[in-house]
């Protein structure tokens, strides 16, 4: 069963990320899909998230080379896990990208 998901990146997670289905894929700073917009300089948690989420859904170019990264890293029978510096319990703006990857997979 394959999942669509985010979690914390670790020392392990990092070293597997990118690499052909590995089934993890980093998204934090300096990805291509990191968030550019930073905590405390343009807003709060919530905030920073929004923007991501707009300016992500304004580019259809960075959505097709995000779609082809996690195709790369997808692992089959596993599905991919996305990696940000964010604690599980944070908001993130990876949660972007999980639903965005979860309504291309339907
Ligand atoms: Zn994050």
């Amino acid at each position: 069963m394959n999942m669509i998901r985010r979690e914390r990146l670790t020392s392990e997670t990092r070293a597997l990320a990118n690499k052909p289905h590995s089934g993890f894929m980093f998204v934090g700073r300096p990805s291509a899909v990191g968030n550019p917009f930073v905590i405390g300089r343009d807003g709060s948690r919530s905030d920073v998230i929004g923007r991501f989420e707009q300016w992500f859904d304004s580019d259809t170019g960075l959505q097709g080379e995000f779609l082809r990264a996690a195709r790369y890293a997808w692992k089959p029978g596993f599905g991919i896990m996305l990696l940000c510096y964010c604690h599980a319990n944070e908001a993130c703006h990876a949660d972007v990208l999980v639903t965005f990857l979860k309504e291309r997979s339907k």
